[in-house]
């Protein structure tokens, strides 16, 4: 969405296709980090993205086998010292109807890409399903695969990513929160298991961290033994665990760390997900794949227009993008190993040696904060994007 408005302000012809009628699905992550506050800024979106019903979180709050860990993010450079909680939806939405105002925009609901158009070895478009279920074909000058991490595109190119594994998986489940209860983003975690809060106004969105793998066995121990975990990590949540009545209302997220070796191929470039699934730790995968489609927008925009993309401008585009993601994505494989591996194991009673280090390093802490909330090469909007407060 966010490349498909960049594109569309710098007057090329876009089309977005989305599988789905709506955004309104609950797998993706919610925060929206300093970095891409600022962007919305630079596009114009800052007052509108402000009205949306949101939570500002200025501290990230991690307590480990009763170690506390803060990461203050009021020392950032730039207008927001905070990460903003906000559903992936309404997010979404906001930029689609801003790209809807753009004349050579157009967003395709219910539109699946089933495969790729070639013609030789150059991919000159896709092929799709329409909202009557009537197969079509769409030719472009590029096809640009952000279709997630189990990417149509990616597979229709016969690529597969190198996986890094993870040791854990993810339950995703709600609960309701009342207006006293704690805001913002909070993680506790113990003895095999871990639990993070995320303040949604008046329910929380809870993820809980599983062993990879384990989702049959855990679930066989049945919900009772769930919310007996719940109430230790978190006690205020007594009088509302028994509202998960059962597995149905818990899903898993089956984590993955993965990284293609090459993100293009002639007429084509995979970005976001489909190009590097990241770990939730840190939450920075939308930031990521927003901040991958403004070095897009940025950098084919012009070739576009043209009517010309060629292999190496789109391997300039991987060539910048790869450099922070293999960064983050370094960490993510270092806090699976030294951290989460060890807390989903159980057995150690003691916080992990980093976590300990970092808690009492304040520069660490920073450095940290700010990886989180705006990252290695953070992308600004391209002049042609640019547009004042709406
Ligand atoms: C458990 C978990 C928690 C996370 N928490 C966070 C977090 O808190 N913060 C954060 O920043 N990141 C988080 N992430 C990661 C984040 O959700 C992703 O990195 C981010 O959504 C990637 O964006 P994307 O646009 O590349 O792909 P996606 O968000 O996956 O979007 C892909 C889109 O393509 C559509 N699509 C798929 N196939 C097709 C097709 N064939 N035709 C047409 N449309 C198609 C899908 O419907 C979808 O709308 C989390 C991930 C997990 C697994």
């Amino acid at each position: 969405m966010v490349l498909g408005l960049l594109l569309a302000r710098a007057g090329v012809r876009v089309t977005v296709m989305e599988k789905h009628a709506d955004f309104l699905r609950d797998f993706r992550g919610d925060t929206v980090h300093a970095s891409t506050l600022r962007l919305l800024d630079e596009v114009g979106l800052g007052p509108r993205f402000a009205a949306l019903p949101h939570r500002l979180v200025d501290t990230l709050h991690m307590e480990m086998q009763g170690q506390p860990l803060d990461l203050d993010l009021s020392r950032l450079p730039g207008a927001h010292q905070h990460i903003a909680l906000v559903p992936q939806w309404d997010f979404l939405e906001l930029v689609a109807s801003a790209a809807a105002a753009e004349p050579g925009f157009q967003l395709l609901r219910s539109t699946e890409v089933t495969g790729l158009v070639r013609d030789g070895n150059r991919v000159v478009g896709v092929t799709y399903r329409d909202p009557s279920g009537e197969t079509k074909q769409m030719r472009a000058l590029l096809t640009v695969a952000c279709d997630g991490r189990g990417s149509t595109v990616r597979s229709a190119l016969g690529v597969a990513p190198r996986s890094f594994g993870a040791p854990m998986d993810v339950w995703w489940f709600r609960l309701p929160r009342h207006p006293d209860d704690p805001g913002g983003l909070a993680g506790t975690f113990r003895s095999g298991h871990g639990v993070i809060l995320i303040d949604r106004g008046d329910y929380y969105q809870i993820a809980y961290i599983i062993p990879k793998g384990a989702d049959a066995e855990i679930r066989s121990q049945g919900i009772e033994a769930l919310h007996g975990v719940l109430v230790e990590m978190a006690p205020w949540l007594a009088d509302r665990v028994g509202t998960l009545s059962s597995f149905d209302d818990v899903k898993l997220l089956d984590v993955q760390l993965n990284r293609l070796r090459r993100w293009y191929s002639d007429g084509v470039l995979c970005i976001g997900d489909a190009a590097h699934a990241m770990s939730p730790v840190g939450g920075v995968g939308i930031n990521l794949a927003v901040a991958d489609a403004v070095a897009t927008a940025r950098m084919l925009a012009g070739p576009l227009l043209a009517g010309r993309v060629s292999t190496r401008q789109l391997a300039r585009v991987q060539a910048r993008r790869w450099i922070p993601t293999a960064i983050i994505q370094t960490m993510q494989r270092a806090i699976h190993a030294q951290v989460v591996a060890g807390v989903v194991a159980g057995g150690d009673p003691n916080a992990p040696r980093a976590i300990r280090v970092v808690s009492r390093s304040l520069t660490l802490r920073r450095f940290i904060a700010y990886l989180v909330a705006i990252g290695p090469l953070s992308e600004h909007a391209p002049a042609f994007a640019r547009r004042s407060a709406q």
